[in-house]
C-alpha cells in the first residue's frame, strides 16, 4: 500500500504548506478550539500540529492512517452534502508514506493518550503515551524517502510564506478558533479566538488598514443562498490579485464562475478594470455543491452555476450601487 500512497500523497501534498492545510482541517473537524502549529525550516524538517478537539480512541489511531478510511461520511448520500473539511480519508495515509510520522491522541473521557509512529509509510505498535486531551500529528523530513519530490522544495522562506498563506485564508474563516505559530522556535504569528464573527480585528490583520477603511459590508440573502463579506471599492490602491478570498460554505475555494460574477458587477457599477480585493463567504445548500471534484479540494462544482452567477452578481452591484447614489 506505501506505493499507492505515496503515489496519491503526489496529488495531496505537493508541500509544507499542503500537510499544513490537511492537518488543520483535520483539527477543525474535530471541533478543535486552539491549534497550535510547530514548524522547523519552513516546515520542510518539522510540521507539529496540536489541537484541542474530539482526538482519536487507541484502537482507531491504525484506522486512521489507512487508506480511504474516514470517519466523517458513512454512505454515498453523505457525500451528496459534504459538512466537513475532509472526506476522502487520503490526508494522513499520503502524509505518512512520505515522511516519519507520529500521531498521539486522547479523547477526552479516557485517561491516558496512545501513539502511532510511521516511518516512510511502515506502521509501529500503537503504545500508550501521555497527552492532554485531542491530537498531535507530527511530520518530520518531508519527502525524505522520495528524492524526486523533495527536490521541488524552496527555500525556508518560500515554504514558511505559502504556509502563512493558507493560515491567514483559515484565519479569515475561523475567527472562532485561536490559531498559534512557532518557526524554529520562536512564536512567529498569533490570531487570538475572537467568537464566531470575523470583526475589523482579524480584517486588519490579515489583509491591513487600507483595506478595512475602504471595504464594503455586504450581507444579502436570497434565492435559498447568502453571500456576505467586504469588498474594496476603488480608494482601495492596491494591486490586488492575491487578495480575493472566496469561502464557499465555510471552505476555501478557487472558482472562475463566482471569481468572473464578482469582477463583472465592480466593472459594471464601477467602470473600473481592476481586480476588486474581496473577502466573500457564499452560503448555499450543500447539496447544492459538489466538494469532490479535486484530491486537494480547492475547487469546487455548482449544480446550479448560472443561479450562482446571478445571486453574486445582483448582490454586489446593488451594494456597490448603493455607494455611487
Ligand atoms: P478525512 O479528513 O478525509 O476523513 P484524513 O486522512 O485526513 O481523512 O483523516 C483520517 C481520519 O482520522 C479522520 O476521518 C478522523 O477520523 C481522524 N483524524 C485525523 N486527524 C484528526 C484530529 N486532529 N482529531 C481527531 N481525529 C482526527
Ligand atoms: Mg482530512
Amino acid at each position: 500500500d506505501t506505493l499507492i500512497n505515496q503515489i496519491a500523497a503526489g496529488e495531496v501534498v505537493e508541500r509544507p504548506a499542503s500537510v499544513v492545510k490537511e492537518l488543520v482541517e483535520n483539527a477543525l473537524d474535530a471541533g478543535a478550539k486552539r491549534i497550535d502549529i510547530d514548524l522547523e525550516d519552513g516546515g520542510i524538517r518539522l510540521i507539529r500540529i496540536r489541537d484541542d478537539g474530539g482526538g482519536i480512541a487507541p484502537e482507531e489511531l491504525p484506522l486512521a492512517v489507512s487508506r480511504h478510511a474516514t470517519s466523517k461520511i458513512a454512505s454515498i448520500d453523505d457525500l451528496e452534502a459534504v459538512a466537513t473539511l475532509g472526506f476522502r480519508g487520503e490526508a494522513l495515509p499520503s502524509v505518512a508514506s512520505v515522511s516519519r510520522f507520529r500521531l498521539v491522541s486522547r479523547r477526552p473521557d479516557a485517561d491516558h493518550g496512545a501513539e502511532l509512529r510511521i516511518e516512510g509509510g511502515r506502521h509501529g505498535e500503537v503504545v500508550p503515551q501521555a497527552h492532554p486531551p485531542g491530537t498531535t500529528v507530527e511530520v518530520r523530513d518531508l519527502f525524505f524517502n522520495v528524492p524526486a519530490r523533495r527536490k521541488f522544495l524552496r527555500a525556508e522562506r518560500t515554504e514558511l510564506g505559502h504556509i502563512e498563506d493558507w493560515l491567514r485564508t483559515l484565519a479569515l474563516a475561523r475567527p472562532d478558533v485561536e490559531i498559534r505559530v512557532s518557526h524554529n522556535g520562536k512564536p512567529s504569528r498569533r490570531w487570538k479566538g475572537e467568537g464566531n464573527l470575523l470583526s475589523e480585528v482579524r480584517l486588519h490583520e490579515a489583509l491591513g488598514e487600507e483595506f478595512v477603511r475602504n471595504a464594503l459590508r455586504v450581507d444579502h440573502a436570497g434565492a435559498g443562498m447568502r453571500l456576505h463579506g467586504w469588498i474594496a471599492q476603488p480608494a482601495y490602491n492596491r494591486a490586488s490579485a492575491d487578495q480575493q478570498y472566496l469561502y464557499v460554505n465555510g471552505r476555501s475555494v478557487r472558482d472562475r464562475n463566482v471569481a468572473h460574477a464578482v469582477r463583472q458587477a465592480y466593472s459594471d457599477v464601477l467602470f473600473h478594470g481592476r481586480h476588486p480585493a474581496y473577502v466573500l463567504f457564499l452560503e448555499l445548500d450543500p447539496r447544492g455543491v459538489d466538494v469532490n471534484v479535486h484530491p486537494a479540494k480547492h475547487e469546487v462544482r455548482f449544480r446550479e452555476s448560472r443561479l450562482v452567477h446571478d445571486f453574486v452578481y445582483r448582490t454586489l452591484h446593488a451594494a456597490l450601487a448603493d455607494t455611487r447614489a
